[in-house]
């Protein structure tokens, strides 16, 4: 990567102002997966370690630019703490950076840490707002950004204080562009990705960018009822997207003229409706009963899918292939999942919903990589350029 890294700067004696992922899901003020905070320990230890003192700063969740304490950081800062096994005092602020913070900021030491309150009580975040940012930016001696999950937006916490303070990315975010941008744009061969979901329309990007890049694309979820229909066959009650018919098609033909074989599911799990204890049915996709939706890919389907990846050196993997949070329906999600994990290949998931299939699968820890930025995660696949990444200053 042609960005400056948090290992081409020196900090004994530097304020170091971090830009985290703490956007952690919470159910009555308790955090109910941390996995954004352990991804985010290697930065803070390693400035830490360096000598630097650090102030770090992140959303959670969309007060809309209001002080809402539902969205207080507290319960970040407590957590931080008992996993670094060192304080993490919080710096409870409803104007994030008022006069208190200032002072409190001015008398951290080397290798102390701060937490702030959520950026997003103030409208200017997501605004990208001057002032908030040149508040931010006059905490701290240097700026380092490992917020993958935010870096495809522009807001004051990661661009706007890039333009303003020396600027480094974070580890997290190093590995994430790293294995997720070598691995689509240098792939070892084949390289076959896997694309389902729920929408067509939510990935068109990501479809045309792979479709000049991989040898197999596989669709699944609802988005394979899509080109299902465009190919003639009904999908009954199925969620399926009528003013995308003609992109499917001419996706199809996009991959027939780019020699990309283009694996769309033979057989379905079919339902009433979605719920836990609904009666399914397997039907071959020429038979979708007109009264019924397609909810999951079927058995002939995974051994498909399984004889198409079995020498696939890359797997880029979006979308689940049903509905996976209910448990009848996950079997093909879970497969797939299984597949990927005894694969001998770089294996990479992104996209939220994705990830968390994943992490239910239980294979996690057989996958390559595994996103932790849902939205930026899908950019990059795109082929997008993240406007977090893009503000960093560039290597010499
Ligand atoms: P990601 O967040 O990984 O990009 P998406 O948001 O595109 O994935 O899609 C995830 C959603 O798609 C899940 O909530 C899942 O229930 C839904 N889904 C998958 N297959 C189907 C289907 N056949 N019918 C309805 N919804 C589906
Ligand atoms: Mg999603």
């Amino acid at each position: 990567m042609n960005k400056k890294s948090i290992k081409d700067f020196d900090y004994k004696g530097k304020k170091v102002l971090v830009r985290c992922d703490f956007n952690v899901p919470l159910k009555d003020g308790e955090i109910t997966d941390e996995t954004r905070i352990r991804e985010s320990l290697p930065t803070i230890e390693y400035l830490t370690n360096e000598g630097a003192a650090v102030i770090l700063m992140s959303h959670l969740g969309r007060p809309k630019g209001k002080a809402n304490h539902e969205y207080s950081l507290e319960p970040v800062a407590t957590k931080l703490s008992e996993m670094l096994d060192k304080e993490v005092r919080f710096l409870d602020d409803d104007k994030v950076v008022s006069d208190k913070t200032i002072k409190e900021v001015a008398s951290i030491k080397d290798g102390e840490i701060v937490l702030l309150q959520n950026t997003r009580f103030l409208e200017g975040e997501e605004k990208n707002d001057k002032d908030f940012s040149k508040k931010l930016a006059s905490l701290a001696d240097l700026y380092v950004n490992d917020a993958f999950g935010t870096a495809h937006r522009a807001h004051a916490s990661n661009v706007g204080v890039s333009e303003i303070l020396p600027s480094a990315v974070g580890l997290l975010v190093e590995k994430e562009i790293e294995v997720m941008a070598n691995s689509i744009e240098n792939p070892e061969r084949p390289f076959v990705a896997i694309l389902g979901g729920a929408k067509v329309s939510d990935k068109i990007g990501v479809i045309e960018n792979l479709l000049t890049k991989v040898d197999k694309i596989i669709i699944v979820g609802a988005m394979a009822n899509t080109f299902l229909k465009a190919e003639g066959k009904g999908v009954g009650t199925s969620l399926v997207e009528d003013d995308k018919l003609d992109l499917a098609k001419d996706l199809i033909n996009k991959a027939k003229d780019a020699n990309v074989e283009l694996i769309l599911p033979v057989d379905l799990v079919v339902a009433y409706e979605i719920k836990d204890d609904v009666e399914i049915k397997t039907v071959s996709t020429d038979e979708i009963p007109e009264d019924k939706m397609a909810l999951d890919i079927g058995e002939e389907t995974i051994e498909k899918i399984k004889e198409a990846l079995s020498d696939a050196k890359t797997v880029v993997w979006n979308g689940p292939a049903g509905v996976f949070e209910v448990e009848a329906l996950s079997k093909g999600t879970f497969a797939i999942a299984d597949i990927l994990a005894d694969l001998d290949a770089t294996t990479i998931i992104g996209g939220g919903d994705s990830a968390a299939a994943v992490e239910k699968s239980g294979k996690a820890d057989k996958i390559t990589h595994i996103s932790t930025g849902g939205g930026a995660s899908l950019e990059l696949l795109e082929g997008k350029e993240l406007p977090g990444i893009a503000c960093i200053e560039d290597r010499e």
